[in-house]
Formats: C-alpha cells, sequence, structure tokens
C-alpha cells in the first residue's frame, strides 16, 4: 500500500528542562523541575530524571518537591526557549514549506510527496531529528510518522525519549486498537470515565462498538472517537506561511466526480496560476490539489515538484497525478488548484531541471510566454487550448487555439 499521505509529528522531549540541561552541564542527569518553587508554583517541564519520581507538567510545586525532595527547581527562561524554538521551526522548515507549529516545541510537517528528496517514511523522521539536534547544539526530539495527523502524534509520544516511531497506514488500526482510550484525541479527564463506564478501555474497543452504542453513551463524540479509532483522519496540516503560495478555487454548479471533469477544471486554474507566476518572476515548489465534496468535507493532496516551476502544463500534469491520491469519491462541488514554495526565478534552484525535461520545459514555457504576451494586447481569453473547448465560458468561438499535447 502507497502511503496516502506522509505526516510527520516532531515533539521536543522535555524541552524546557531540556534546554536548561543543554545550557548548564551540571544539570545534566539531574531531576530539574522548572517552573517557580513558590507554594502556588507549577511544574512547566519536568527532566526524565524527575518524572521517574512521578513529577509531571502542570503538578503544584509543593506536590513536586514532595514527591522528589532532590529536584532542582529552576526559573524558566521563556526568551531562551523562543529563540531555539525559531531554530527548530526553521529546521522543520527545510524538509516541507507546509509546517504545522502547535506550540513552541512541536509541529505537523506535511512530507506527502518529497519521497524522491527525502527517502522512506523512517528515514524521512530519523533526518528530521537528527536536524534538530544539529540545530539546537544537542536537543532531542521525538518523531512519529504515519497518514495522518492523528496517528503521527501518538506516534510521537509512543516511545519518547528521542525516539522515532513509524505506523505505516496499513498497520495503523492494528497500532491502535491496544491502546488505552485516554489516547483518543479529545478524550480528556472527563470523557475517559464515560467511556470506560461503557465498557470502552482501548482504542480497539471503540472501533468495535457500534454506531449506536457509541451515540446512546457519548452521543456526538461517538462518530468522532469511532474515526479516530479507525485512523480516519484527513485534516490537512495547516500551514500559516499562507504568503507564499496562491491558489485558484472554483465552486461548481453542477458537481462534478470523473478524472476527466474534474482535469478540466484543474487545466483552467493550472492556466492562471502559471501565468500569474510568470508574470511576477515567481516560480512554485509544489503543487497541491483541493476537492470538496456535497457533504462539504474538504481534501486535499500535494506534491513537490522535482524542480521549481512555472510552467502551467507542470503544475497541471502534477495536480492530476494528485488526484488518483483521493479516497473520497466525490461528487464534488469545489475544484482548487494551489502552489506552495514559492521562490524568485533566479533562485538556484531552476538550475536543477534534468536535461531531457528541460527540452521539453522549455518548449511549453516558450509556449506559455507567448499565450502571456497575447493576453497582455488582446485580453485573457483570447488564446485557449484545444482542451478546452466545449465547456462553456471558457472558449471564444474565432479565436486561435493552442494546445500543448502537439
Ligand atoms: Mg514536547
Amino acid at each position: 500500500m502507497t502511503w496516502p499521505r506522509i505526516i510527520a509529528h516532531a515533539d521536543m522531549d522535555a524541552f524546557y528542562a531540556s534546554v536548561e540541561q543543554l545550557d548548564d552541564p551540571s544539570l545534566r542527569g539531574k531531576p530539574v523541575i522548572v517552573g517557580p518553587r513558590s507554594k502556588r508554583g507549577v511544574v512547566l517541564t519536568a527532566s526524565y530524571e524527575a518524572r521517574k519520581y512521578g513529577v509531571k507538567s502542570a503538578m503544584p510545586a509543593v506536590e513536586a518537591s514532595r514527591r522528589c525532595p532532590q529536584g532542582i527547581f529552576v526559573p524558566p527562561r521563556f526568551e531562551r526557549y523562543q529563540s531555539l524554538s525559531a531554530a527548530i521551526m526553521k529546521a522543520f522548515s527545510q524538509f516541507s514549506p507546509v509546517v504545522e507549529p502547535l506550540s513552541l516545541d512541536e509541529a505537523f510537517i506535511d512530507m506527502t510527496g518529497a519521497e524522491g528528496i527525502f527517502g522512506s517514511a523512517r528515514q524521512m523522521a530519523e533526518l528530521i531529528r537528527q536536524a534538530v539536534f544539529d540545530s539546537t547544539g544537542g536537543l532531542t526530539a521525538s518523531v512519529g510518522i504515519s497518514s495522518s495527523k492523528y496517528v503521527a502524534k501518538v506516534a510521537s509520544d509512543f516511545n519518547k525519549p528521542d525516539a522515532v516511531t513509524v505506523v505505516a497506514p496499513e498497520e495503523a488500526i492494528e497500532w491502535l486498537s491496544p491502546m488505552p482510550v485516554s489516547r483518543l484525541w479529545g478524550a480528556g479527564p472527563k470523557t475517559v470515565p464515560r467511556l470506560e463506564r461503557a465498557g470502552l478501555y482501548t482504542i480497539g474497543d471503540v472501533r468495535l462498538a457500534t454506531d449506536e452504542y457509541l451515540r446512546k453513551h457519548l452521543g456526538s463524540s461517538g462518530a468522532h472517537f469511532k474515526r479516530l479509532a479507525t485512523a480516519q483522519d484527513w485534516r490537512p496540516v495547516a500551514s500559516r506561511r499562507t504568503a507564499r503560495s496562491m491558489g485558484s478555487d472554483r465552486t461548481l454548479v453542477d458537481d462534478v466526480s470523473s478524472v476527466e471533469e474534474i482535469s478540466y477544471f484543474l487545466r483552467r486554474s493550472a492556466d492562471k496560476l502559471g501565468e500569474r507566476l510568470r508574470r511576477k518572476g515567481y516560480s512554485a515548489g509544489g503543487v497541491r490539489v483541493k476537492l470538496k465534496n456535497n457533504r462539504f468535507q474538504s481534501f486535499s493532496r500535494q506534491a513537490l515538484l522535482a524542480a521549481p516551476s512555472d510552467n502551467a502544463r507542470v503544475l497541471f500534469d502534477t495536480g492530476v497525478s494528485l488526484l488518483n491520491q483521493f479516497d473520497d469519491r466525490g461528487p464534488y462541488r469545489l475544484v482548487g488548484l494551489a502552489v506552495y514554495d514559492m521562490r524568485k526565478i533566479d533562485s538556484p534552484e531552476q538550475l536543477g531541471l534534468q536535461f531531457d525535461h528541460q527540452i521539453s520545459a522549455q518548449k511549453s514555457d516558450m509556449l506559455e510566454r507567448v499565450i502571456d504576451h497575447i493576453a497582455d494586447k488582446f485580453g485573457d481569453g483570447a488564446v485557449t487550448r484545444a482542451g478546452s473547448i466545449g465547456k462553456s465560458g471558457t472558449v471564444a468561438g474565432n479565436t486561435p487555439n493552442l494546445d500543448f499535447v502537439d
């Protein structure tokens, strides 16, 4: 089975406490408790040495010093944590333009389509861990990697500290099964007892329960837990670096479901994006397809390009190649294409084209520049491709048609 998406969750190990141990070697190997010792203070982070005594985050400092009298209290230094956090996030961004930070010390990284660059999922996770170690001068992270955010996050926590856990999508359901229900997102101190009163102790129990049983005992969150228990979590990794991407979406009057129909709209979007990229002097590092079905569920798939491109044909072909990665069968009411990881066209990565790709790419580059030129002179829509004929609203009857296939 191929991975529909590759999502990594990277989480620093005992972040604040590890930073203190990094900066002050005399604290290494000792039970460090970051937080004020005052009567009303709480523990922010405990080192693994202190955790052995049962000291945990959010525990009152008084309780922590009772459990671990030899614990060394260290006041937090947030500026230092923030500057290391910036270094960590920068390290993540070397692997993907789509990084979603959850806090100072953890993030989702969408690695979909990057196999050609970084290798297998395990290799990706190891590289991320190494990059964190190098960029911080010696801090460790744990990385979980799977096909969904939920499973990746559970995986990063699985073997902590300093671990990589890979959960292949076809193994995810079995892998989750023996875990306690407290591992379900949204199952907190109030919900776990409710699940247990209903006889649901493991994630496998939740998966095997009927929808009706879950609804009766848990209300509307029953369906949510069932989805997680069956490893269904299609939420995209939401990068906040939106300025470096741009998209062209279309909400359709008539829903579409066939590849041909979807491709038609992808082609229109690709033309528009290619033209905008060339006009602004940018090329794109990756392409993302977004589909929304008639139940208003959104899905997206993305891929890095072999080399940055501003060529509509390349954007379109990549978009079409992503279509077989969607599990949902539609019908769709929205079809969108976006480019991300945009960069100025004269950056050195432009030289990364393979020679044989280069010739055909140059040909269609020239053709597209001609189209831009005609569009400048006669307006958008003056020239269109043969593939667009016969669809409403795109073809002006007597204008020349060009088709890149020729
Ligand atoms: Mg952490």
